[in-house]
């Protein structure tokens, strides 16, 4: 109550009430009377966010209810937000940005897998009313917002919407007006882009230099590119933070405004900077992932959901680290080598502030559904590793050392530098290389095919393996094992329609793959 009073405003109702009910999936927040499965209440803080996210719809549903069906992130998002506010509020910040970053990882990554597709999170069909676009996308929209307007502009406009808008209902755009009207600034382009839109934005500090010098203030140009996932329009009207390094570790924040797919401003300081970071505290859900933090020697740090870990061999002290990892295709300018090409999927960004650190880094390559799939396709894929100081310039291949098998494992460099890095793969033609394994060796069958029950797969390969059906646009949709060459599998929820089949041996390389064709009505 002290947390959600102190964000949101007063709580508005006469009693707050909780009732233990025999049911056993999740729960409802009728005003002044939760209803919560009894598993639930079990006398640890195990399920303190659920019990949480239930009181906060007290303001997000029950207080200002969303207009339409269609208009749902307005209460679901919202309460799941306010599941990560009310941890800040007893845990710290910390507490909310492991939240926030786990949560837009799984957004990134599982959302439109769960939902079906890539969908703004208002506007939302009747079949994921209740999906993860709208609880967890939507929570990711409302901290954006957050970054977007500044804690004090964001949370005075909370508590302002919650009393002017107290017992009614509220669009989307309502909501969007609301703001704008509140707080002077024109809200159109972060709606369109985050609220009306489907899909990811990724920024990205492109290069920076000092162009001009008058006294001792230093002209400092910085230049910013946009990416996009699964999203047809760039944002306009960005507002990000940047942090601006003086080799001495002392720094300067500033905001940089732009739209579109490039933009630049520039800035007087009396120095010049090292380095520019782009939103160290992650104020944006954009298609990255980033940690900040001071470096120490001997620190040996795992980056889970930046996918790259390091080594600190030596060190300036209190020398600051970044690392982003974008799941977005990196740009390439200039000459790239033959017969090479990037991942279209992802890379990172490192930037420290001073160049003389001893640093180990290591870059996870991983061959899952969603992630290097495009290109770790097989065995005999020569992974390589590519490497640019900043945005503009062509890559360049840098020296790394493998750790793991084809499937999974670490890049690892010896000296890590600031500036941009990927994977990237040969063409097996190219090479003149081949998968070893002949496919026709491996015969794979399917009866009944079509069908609109069960399907039965039978290969000669009898040691085990797995079987993976994926939709015709490469969606993921169920994986099972198939025992001495046999296997059945029930589809469940599955669209009419035709469907990719691929044979994998237990070192997740392809040994077969076929079509079938589902006739089951969905
Ligand atoms: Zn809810």
């Amino acid at each position: 109550m002290t947390a959600f009073e102190s964000y949101l405003g007063p709580y508005r109702w006469e009693r707050i009430g909780y009732v233990g009910v025999p049911f056993s999936a999740g729960a409802m927040e009728h005003a002044t009377s939760i209803h919560i499965g009894n598993s639930y209440l079990n006398g640890t803080l195990d399920y303190e966010t659920l019990i949480a996210h239930e009181l906060s719809h007290h303001w997000f549903g029950n207080l200002v209810t969303c207009r339409t069906a269609e208009d749902m992130w307005l209460n679901e998002g919202w309460a799941v937000f306010c599941e990560s506010l009310y941890q800040e509020h007893l845990y710290g910040r910390t507490a909310y940005d492991m939240n926030m970053r786990t949560n837009l990882n799984q957004v990134i990554f599982n959302t439109h897998v769960q939902d079906g597709a890539y969908y703004a999170v208002a506007g939302v069909p009747h079949s994921i009313t209740y999906g993860s676009t709208v609880y967890d996308k939507g929570a990711t929209v409302a901290h954006s917002l957050r970054g977007y307007l500044g804690d004090i502009i964001f949370f005075s406009m909370i508590k302002s919407y919650m009393q002017t808008k107290a017992y009614g209902n509220q669009s989307s755009a309502e909501f969007r007006d609301f703001i704008t009207q509140f707080s002077g600034i024109n809200m159109n382009d972060f709606f369109d882009a985050w609220v009306f839109s489907p899909g990811f934005i990724d920024f990205t500090v492109d290069s920076f230099a000092v162009v001009g010098q008058v006294g001792n203030q230093y002209l400092v140009r910085v230049d910013m590119r946009q990416s996009l996932l699964h999203k047809t329009n760039y944002a306009n009207s960005n507002r990000l933070p940047l942090r601006f390094w003086n080799t001495n570790g002392s720094f300067v924040d500033s905001v940089i405004e732009f739209s579109g797919a490039k933009g630049f401003q520039s800035y007087y300081f009396n120095f010049v900077p090292s380095q520019v970071t782009l939103d160290p505290a992650q104020t944006y859900a954009g298609a990255f992932i980033q940690y900040s933090e001071y470096m120490h020697v001997n620190d040996n740090k795992t980056f889970d959901l930046a996918y790259y870990k390091h080594k600190i061999n030596q060190a300036i002290d209190s020398t600051y680290f970044q690392i982003i990892h974008h799941f977005t295709a990196p740009t390439t300018e200039g000459i790239t080598y033959a017969g090479l090409h990037l991942s279209s999927k992802r890379y990172w960004t490192v930037n420290y502030v001073g160049q003389t650190n001893d640093v180990e880094g290591y870059f996870r390559y991983w061959r899952t559904a969603q992630w290097d799939s495009d290109i770790i396709t097989n065995s005999a894929d020569s992974l390589v590793l590519l490497y640019r100081p900043k945005g503009g310039v062509p890559w360049q291949k840098v020296n790394f050392e493998k750790q793991g098998n084809w499937v999974v494992g670490w890049l690892k460099v010896n000296h890590l530098l600031s500036g941009e890095y990927c994977l990237g793969v040969y063409d097996a033609d190219y090479l003149g290389t081949t998968n070893s394994r002949s496919e026709q060796a491996v015969s794979f069958h399917v009866f009944p095919n079509p069908s609109d029950t069960d399907f039965a797969f039978f290969t000669n390969y009898q040691q085990p393996a797995i079987v993976e059906i994926r939709d015709i646009n490469g969606r993921w949709v169920d994986r099972i094992k198939i025992n001495n060459g046999q296997a059945k599998w029930k589809p469940t929820d599955l669209k009419t329609g035709t469907y990719l089949v691929v044979l994998y041996d237990e070192n997740e390389q392809i040994i077969a793959n076929t079509k079938i064709i589902y006739e089951g009505k969905k």
